[in-house]
């Protein structure tokens, strides 16, 4: 699978029984839908969250971001009570999170 932000080749990561996507270059993360809220769990995030949060932030000024599955363009949606906290989703398919953002959303998951 193709990163939607930045183009570059997505790596299967295994947690369990779920397969997570993750980009090589940007690091960001792909959920299928259901997989972040099932994989939301402190310690998930921080071993599939790898990536540098400031590259993440960085990608989140890249805009029309596609679905990887179906090529829809995705909704972007804002935390407010985290205003680093950016993800893109697709109703259908799942949820894009840069790099650093799953672990900020798996956190608020439990607020
Ligand atoms: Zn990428
Ligand atoms: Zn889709």
């Amino acid at each position: 699978m193709q990163c939607p932000k930045c183009n570059q080749e997505m790596d299967e990561v295994e947690c369990g029984e779920v397969v997570v996507d993750r980009c090589r270059s940007c690091h960001g993360l792909w959920f299928d839908k259901g997989e972040a809220e099932s994989l939301s769990a402190q310690w998930i995030a921080e071993f599939v969250d790898t990536g540098d949060p400031e590259v993440g932030e960085s990608m989140d000024d890249v805009d029309d971001i596609h679905c990887p599955r179906c090529s829809n363009v995705m909704r972007r949606y804002f935390d407010i009570s985290e205003s680093q906290l950016q993800f893109e989703e697709c109703d259908e398919h799942g949820k894009f999170f840069d790099a650093g953002e799953f672990t900020l959303w798996a956190e608020n998951q439990y607020l």
